[in-house]
């Protein structure tokens, strides 16, 4: 597969390191209250982006970290009169459900920010040791960015105009700080009343850790200090993941990620999705409009990754359509293959383009269109040449994390519609034609077309 290195700025080829595994990390979520679709969009084209490795053969280790302490867990935590622990193994449990129903494989390692307190307290003393950190008056400890030149490569900050000036002076003590201004952030905090019972012993007194150090720690644990690829939102481009790279490539030396990967924002209906704006989706509200996670997860991987994706409900209806289309496309090919054929070699038959496309840069949107170009020609094939096909489709819907609807959603069809069809079935199965006849005619006048089948019949609006 080639893919887009947001680092190099160029695309390049996926090979793993060691050889046989493609090791790599994803930011995961801070479990405070239900993921929206803007998060769930980047966990599924990651989802979507392990799925094509493995379908075409490679083998893959993930490791997606959950943040259970930082700033906005604690708040929420208090404000619910709950422990941290309870309230974020609530909504640790909830993401996990989410997932499950939007077709998400689980990370091969998920480690949470608490359980990892000793390693995060180790690799800031190493940082302090090396003179990449240091603690201040309150017990809290910073990163000195002036000590690693290197800071800001990722998001090109050479490039941007910051305030650099600020460096000396002020640090960033919150976990999310103003874009573009530069400080020294925060590796630990001290105590803090409103801290609650949140807080834990360290060589610098009682505190808790900083949130972009999880992740460096995490890393270091699982995948050490060279590995594969790391992906995340745009949004933590800076400074989250210029945070990671400082504290990983101080604390432990190595590369680090040897390939970053981004997934662009996602609109709703046209603006930024914000709760004020009332536009503000997570699963369950898609569900209660009466969508399918399916469905969710189909608009999801519908625009590409590097471009914006503006999520409507109108988007939602259309993935219902072109998921029952290729439903049925689907169900017309095994039809034909009838059953089980011995494949003596794998290969995508009509869907080699729809395939290409997934391992070029992850072109998601090329895919599914390949998947209906493929359908129209695997149409005209037989035989042999119609399993290979339908084996490459099945492996395509796999790599893209898709269940298909078993069966073609009926359009509502009324009770005395019914009864009139089933009255006019049983005539034709007493082969009284005439009768037959006449009651298509009067279901054709209430509006619905009657097609007879071999074992039953389909009611169609006409
Ligand atoms: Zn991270």
């Amino acid at each position: 597969m080639r893919l887009y290195d947001t680092l190099d700025r160029e695309l390049k080829e996926l090979r793993p390191l060691d050889g046989t595994t493609y090791r790599f990390y994803c930011c995961g979520p801070t479990v405070y209250g239900p993921a929206h679709i803007g998060n769930f969009r980047t966990f599924v084209l990651q989802d979507v982006f392990r799925r094509t490795l493995e379908t075409g053969g490679m083998r893959t280790f993930h490791v997606r970290n959950i943040t259970d302490v930082d700033d906005k867990t604690i708040r929420d935590s208090q404000a619910a009169g709950q422990s941290l622990t309870d309230f974020t193994g609530q909504w640790t449990a909830k993401f996990h459900a989410d997932c499950e129903e939007l077709g998400l494989q689980p990370p091969h390692v998920e480690p949470g920010a608490v359980e990892h307190i000793p390693q995060q307290i180790a690799m800031i003393a190493t940082l302090v040791e090396k003179g990449n950190a240091y603690a201040s008056e309150d017990g809290s400890v910073y990163f000195k960015i002036a000590s690693y030149p290197e800071y800001g490569r990722l998001s090109r900050l050479d490039t941007r105009e910051l305030e650099l000036g600020r460096t000396q002076n002020e640090r960033a003590n919150s976990d999310e700080y103003e874009k573009d201004s530069l400080s020294d952030f925060v590796l630990w905090k001290g105590r803090k009343p409103e801290d609650g019972d949140n807080y834990w012993p360290s060589p610098w007194g009682e505190g808790r850790p900083g949130w972009h150090l999880e992740c460096s720690a995490m890393i270091a644990e699982y995948l050490g200090s060279d590995f594969d690829l790391h992906g995340g939102g745009e949004d933590l481009m800076f400074p989250h993941h210029e945070n990671e790279i400082a504290q990983s490539k101080c604390a432990c030396g190595g590369h680090f990620a040897k390939h970053w990967f981004h997934a662009t924002h996602l609109l709703v209906d046209g603006g930024k999705m914000a709760k004020s704006k009332n536009n503000f989706y997570t699963l369950d509200d898609l569900k209660a409009k009466g969508f399918t996670a399916m469905e969710v997860r189909y608009v999801l991987i519908g625009a590409h990754y590097h471009k914006q994706l503006n999520f409507t409900l109108d988007s939602l209806a259309g993935a219902r359509e072109a998921m029952a289309k290729l439903a049925k496309g689907q169900r017309s090919l095994a039809a034909k293959v009838g059953g089980e054929v011995q494949l003596t070699s794998v290969d995508f038959g009509p869907f080699q383009e729809a395939w290409d496309s997934l391992n070029d840069n992850l072109n998601t949107p090329g895919c599914l269109g390949g998947l209906f170009t493929g359908l129209r020609e695997a149409a005209k094939l037989e035989g042999v040449e119609a399993a290979k096909a339908l084996a490459g489709f099945n492996r395509i819907l796999r790599a893209l994390g898709l269940t298909l609807p078993e069966e073609e959603p009926e359009a509502e069809v009324p009770a005395e519609i019914r009864a009139i069809a089933e009255e006019r079935w049983a005539a034709r199965t007493a082969k009284d034609w005439a009768k037959a006849d006449v009651m298509r005619q009067q279901l054709t006048g209430l509006g619905w077309n009657m097609k007879d089948g071999k074992e039953g019949y389909e009611l169609t609006p006409v």
